[in-house]
């Protein structure tokens, strides 16, 4: 029942400030705050503190933070046997500014995220051809997000794309893919429907299964997520719970639903699973939100 996250790993950098700096100007920030991420290794995380055995494939520099990266994986029950230290290259690193206002402004170098090959992936095809699921991003090159899935394809291993950051190239994959997963942003930018009611969500989600994806399911933050039942609209709705931090709101979804997936329950089930855990983890200030099966479980019965 493993699941094979082959994605992005990065440090992230968060900056908060009073206001965003101008071009040629130094400003005093109030803190700063470090935290692994990226959304391969955070999706990876959220499968295997749900419980399910998990293991990364994915690129890391010769840097400290890779030493970090790597241990905060391991630290979760990730296996980190397919994460790939490369030497001369810097971990991937997001510079994310906070303003007073909300107001941000992102960096992301990916280092060794963009380093990761199809050749690494396909040393890795015997842990794939093993697993009952593969995640993937879009944080990594397209042409590794590739094969990985054809790997994955060739040996019946259910395929899961989450398509963020977007690139309506990765329309091209969808073949590829059992479900996609694009968040409501994503959805409008690959098919350019805006999905602002049930008529046009339907559209939007028959059109990436016209593009090849056998499934789609759609997040749509407190407003919940959807997918299509025999062609009509299922909805689940989000849980009521006082937000306060939505970052990777969606990452937490796409773990939960693939570990619940890989236990052999419905769309729907599974969708309602990842709401509760996805719901949990904004109610989280820190990066390191992620929920366990318990939580999640006492969440359910409350
Ligand atoms: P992303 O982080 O990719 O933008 P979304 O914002 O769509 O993803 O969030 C993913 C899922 O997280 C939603 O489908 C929903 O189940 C849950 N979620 C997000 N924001 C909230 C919220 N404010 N309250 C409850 N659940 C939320």
């Amino acid at each position: 029942m493993s699941i094979v996250v082959a994605g992005s790993v990065n440090v992230d950098f968060i900056l908060r400030v009073t206001a965003l700096p101008r071009p040629n100007e130094t400003i005093t920030g109030h803190d700063m705050a470090v935290a692994i991420g990226g959304k391969g290794l955070n999706q990876a995380v959220a499968c295997a503190r749900l419980g399910a055995e998990t293991r990364m494939i994915a690129a890391v520099g010769d840097d400290s933070f890779a030493a970090q990266a790597t241990s905060y994986l391991m630290t979760n029950g990730v296996d980190t046997a397919q994460v790939q230290a490369l030497s001369g290259v810097a971990t991937g690193v997001a510079n994310i500014f906070v303003a007073e206002d909300g107001q941000n402004m992102i960096v992301v170098t990916p280092g060794a995220n963009a380093r990761l090959t199809p050749a690494m992936v396909d040393t890795a095809e015997p842990v794939i051809a093993a697993a009952r699921a593969l995640i993937v991003q879009l944080e990594t090159p397209l042409e590794t997000v590739r094969r990985a899935l054809e790997l994955a394809r060739r040996h019946g291993v259910l395929t899961v794309l989450n398509p963020a950051p977007v690139h309506t190239e990765a329309r091209a994959l969808f073949g590829l893919a059992d479900l996609v997963t694009p968040n409501e942003t994503e959805l409008a930018a690959l098919t350019g429907i805006d999905g602002q009611d049930d008529a046009s969500l339907v559209r939007a989600l028959q059109s990436l299964i016209e593009m090849g994806a056998k499934q789609a399911v759609v997040t749509l933050g407190a407003q919940g997520c959807a997918t299509l039942v025999d062609g009509a609209l299922h909805r689940v709705p989000a849980f009521k719970v006082t937000a306060v931090d939505a970052t990777g709101a969606g990452d937490h979804f796409n773990g939960a639903l693939v570990s619940r997936l890989v236990l052999g329950e419905d769309l729907p089930t599974a969708m309602r699973y990842a709401s509760a855990a996805s719901a949990l983890s904004v109610t989280r200030a820190s990066a390191d939100s992620a929920p366990t099966a318990a939580d999640v479980g006492a969440f359910l019965k409350q």
